[in-house]
């Protein structure tokens, strides 16, 4: 796991919404698929799952947006838009934070990308499994453990 120091607190793009981390993520990840490009404007999302008992927004009130209907709840600034976090109905014991909303996400490297049968020829993200689509759920408790193990430095020390 990336070296953290807790809490941690992030933002939208203008300040808003604030939101305040005090567990340890469970998986980084990057997902490479038509949805986070959209919302993204760009190659992939990054993405760290938090213990929803360690996540608070403590400023604003995020607004729910994303596609309609298929159980994914999507969180934005009602201000400047932002994508802040993601919750899944069914599955509130996490919630899905995107790492560029953080004020320092220089820790953030992602240990498993998703959806490689989308991504861009170019689009490199470094991490250590990558996945068609998503990973089957049952394959979350074993890349969680070895997550834990996970010496992200070898990562970020690649480039010199
Ligand atoms: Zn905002
Ligand atoms: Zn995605």
């Amino acid at each position: 796991m990336p070296q953290i120091n807790l809490p941690m607190e992030g933002s939208c793009r203008c300040g808003e919404v604030r939101v305040k981390i005090s567990a340890a993520p469970m998986i980084t990840m990057a997902c490479h698929c038509k949805g986070c490009q959209k919302m993204t404007a760009s190659a992939f999302s990054c993405s760290a799952a938090m213990p929803t008992a360690g996540f608070e927004v403590t400023a604003g009130e995020p607004v729910i947006g994303g596609a309609h209907g298929d159980g994914i709840h999507h969180y934005h600034c009602p201000r400047c838009k932002s994508w802040i976090f993601t919750r899944m109905v069914g599955m509130e014991w996490f919630v899905n934070l995107r790492a560029t909303m953080l004020d320092d996400a220089t820790w953030f490297a992602p240990f498993v990308e998703t959806y490689t049968s989308t991504k861009f020829s170019w689009a490199e993200t470094g991490a250590r499994h990558g996945y068609p689509e998503f990973p089957p759920l049952d394959a979350f408790e074993g890349l969680m453990k070895e997550f834990a193990e996970w010496d992200s430095s070898t990562v970020m020390n690649t480039k010199t």
